[in-house]
């Protein structure tokens, strides 16, 4: 914090407030209460609200009012701050439970922006309980356990494209890092290097995000999240290679030759596909084409469970890794740690 911030900040200019000293219409968010004991100003834009209400989520807040506010506006004390208007509606919306905004739903672009504005400003003001809930619906599109990466990768993958950079960067900037593996992974699977970086060899596709959006420390984790990726399929097809490679004494089908040449087939069609892609195949992609390919082929029942086990483990020693592939030392680093939503 800067000395800068501890002084009372001027009206903003755009403020248009009548010579009586009240905020005309035209100039008042939502929530706006006539009967409210505070103002709070940002850019154009006020609101009337409750004191004892923001100071029950956040004494920082409420601290700050009482330190700074200097002059009186609509009968009340008033202050300005320096927060985006609309983060500011939201997180006040929250505070006085106006339920029509439903600002812990993520289910579009726009409530995404919702939910990083409130999130943003909980953190800030050290709205803890208000912090916590917005990082629920984050941390089930960015989980910590790989049965919800599977639910989150199955049901959510446009948000995922939408959001990820974002979602990185306020990992970083709000200390939440415990969305920053899965978000990471995410990027790593479904975006060339040109998306994220801006170089490309080919510009066949449009991007879908502005380039150099990622920090310095995050183009870093990108690469080494890309790189972890490559090794865990290439492991993935070392795996299904040495399938192919002798006789299980299991096979049902041991008089026939055994299913060994299928895997050998399998491994050989995997490779290519990996190889000929033009768009980036991660790890998570290449896994369901893998399961996709392994379930259409004509397997005994034993070389398919033997196959099935193997993969599943390789999957799960993926997951298990992410975060050591960006530099924490596992899941239970506690970095990671997901905050419980008390409320
Ligand atoms: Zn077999």
């Amino acid at each position: 914090m800067t000395d800068t911030d501890d002084l009372p900040r001027p009206r903003p200019l755009s403020m248009q407030i009548n010579i009586s000293n009240m905020i005309p219409e035209e100039s008042r968010g939502a929530p706006w209460y006539s009967d409210g004991n505070v103002v709070l100003m940002s850019e154009d834009t006020a609101f009337k609200v409750f004191k004892g209400l923001i100071a029950q989520h956040s004494p920082k807040l409420r601290d700050k009012i009482e330190n700074r506010a200097c002059e009186h506006i609509d009968g009340c004390p008033a202050i300005v701050l320096d927060d985006a208007t609309t983060d500011l509606a939201h997180f006040l919306g929250v505070i006085h439970g106006c339920d029509s905004l439903r600002p812990f739903r993520l289910a579009t672009k726009n409530d995404f922006l919702t939910l990083s504005g409130i999130l943003r400003l909980a953190t800030k003001y050290e709205a803890r309980t208000i912090r916590q809930r917005a990082l629920v619906p984050l941390t089930k599109v960015y989980p910590s356990t790989l049965s919800q990466w599977d639910e989150a990768f199955e049901s959510n993958s446009l948000l995922w494209v939408l959001d990820a950079v974002t979602t990185v960067n306020i990992a970083r900037e709000l200390g939440a890092l415990c969305l920053l593996p899965a978000a990471l992974a995410f990027l790593a699977n479904s975006t060339t290097s040109r998306e994220a970086f801006g170089v490309g060899i080919f510009q066949t596709q449009p991007l879908r995000f502005a380039p150099g959006l990622l920090k310095t420390e995050d183009v870093k984790a990108l690469s080494l999240m890309k790189e972890y990726n490559q090794s865990t399929i290439a492991r993935t097809l070392r795996f299904l290679r040495e399938q192919g490679k002798e006789r299980h004494s299991l096979c049902q089908r041991a008089a026939e030759g055994c299913c060994s040449s299928k895997f050998t087939g399998l491994f050989v069609a995997l490779s290519v596909l990996v190889a000929t892609a033009e768009g980036p195949v991660g790890y998570p992609t290449f896994a369901i084409r893998v399961q996709d390919v392994v379930g259409r082929e004509d397997l005994c029942g034993d070389c398919r469970d033997r196959v099935e086990v193997g993969l599943n483990r390789r999957r799960r020693a993926w997951w298990k890794g992410l975060p050591e592939a960006i530099g924490f030392s596992g899941w239970d680093d506690e970095r990671l740690v997901v905050p419980s939503c008390t409320s």
